[in-house]
């Protein structure tokens, strides 16, 4: 479980992305922040894994503060999915995914198996393991993303705008993708997106912010289109 209390984030020359910002994430379930650029979606969602400190209020994951928590053990316990995969151009998709459990003690033979076996399980190829990310479609590469973010096994997935960069057809296909595992994972994912299809198809909680990071409407996709 992920709680959010009173979040406020000012940036230095008086930005403020988000304001009094309380929220929270069960276990096991996806909520998704929705709302136009700049309204603070990204900074919420960097929150979590400390690459965003608060301002002041605190993040919860589990009952504890993440400030309890080393930052980068923190990060690499946390999956995290971004627009352009931000996956490392002169690594084999293979050792890409394979990078944080090796960093983590796995023995790097087991660490290829997994993330082999991790491709299929988003939809890949195994062969697609041995090329380089540049030679990947930008949809392959955002399979590769959400593959790498698994791959330490995290409770939490954070996803910003992962599926943003891809074209309507492929997008709709790796939204169905994301739906399918999660009904097998069970992780509870933290997903932003400002496409509020998007948002009502995969959340099963949907948060929507207006500029300031402020709360506008939130509910299930039902209750907010009942509403
Ligand atoms: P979103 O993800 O909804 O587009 P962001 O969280 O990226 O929103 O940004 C919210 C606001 O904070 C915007 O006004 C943005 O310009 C500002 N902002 C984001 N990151 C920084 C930063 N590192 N330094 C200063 N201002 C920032
Ligand atoms: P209207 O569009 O006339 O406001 P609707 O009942 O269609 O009435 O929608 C109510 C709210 O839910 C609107 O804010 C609309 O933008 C939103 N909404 C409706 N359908 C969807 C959908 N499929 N995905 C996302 N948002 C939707």
């Amino acid at each position: 479980m992920i709680e959010f209390e009173s979040v406020t984030k000012t940036y230095p020359g008086q930005t403020t992305a988000v304001s009094d910002f309380s929220l929270v994430v069960p276990s096991h379930r996806t909520v998704v922040l929705v709302g136009s650029s700049g309204s603070g979606k990204s900074t919420l969602l960097r929150t979590v894994n400390r690459m965003v400190e608060p301002t002041s209020g605190r993040v919860l994951i589990d009952d504890e503060d993440v400030r309890e928590r080393d930052p980068v053990a923190l990060r690499r316990s946390i999956g995290y999915v971004l627009q352009h995969g931000g996956l490392l151009p002169h690594r084999s998709v293979l050792d890409n995914i394979a990078t944080v459990p090796v960093l983590n003690g796995v023995p790097k033979r087991e660490a290829r198996t997994a993330a082999s076996e991790l491709l299929e399980r988003v939809g890949l190829d195994p062969k697609v393991g041995r090329r380089f990310p540049g030679q990947l479609s930008g949809g392959q590469q955002q399979r590769v993303g959400v593959a790498r973010a698994l791959a330490a096994d995290p409770n939490i997935l954070l996803m910003d705008e992962p599926f943003g960069a891809v074209d309507p057809i492929m997008r709709r296909e790796l939204q169905e993708e994301l739906l399918r595992l999660q009904a097998d994972m069970h992780k509870t994912i933290v997903f932003v997106t400002h496409d509020v299809d998007e948002a009502f198809l995969l959340g099963d909680e949907v948060v929507v912010l207006r500029e300031g990071g402020v709360i506008a409407q939130r509910g299930t996709p039902a209750e907010i289109l009942g509403a």
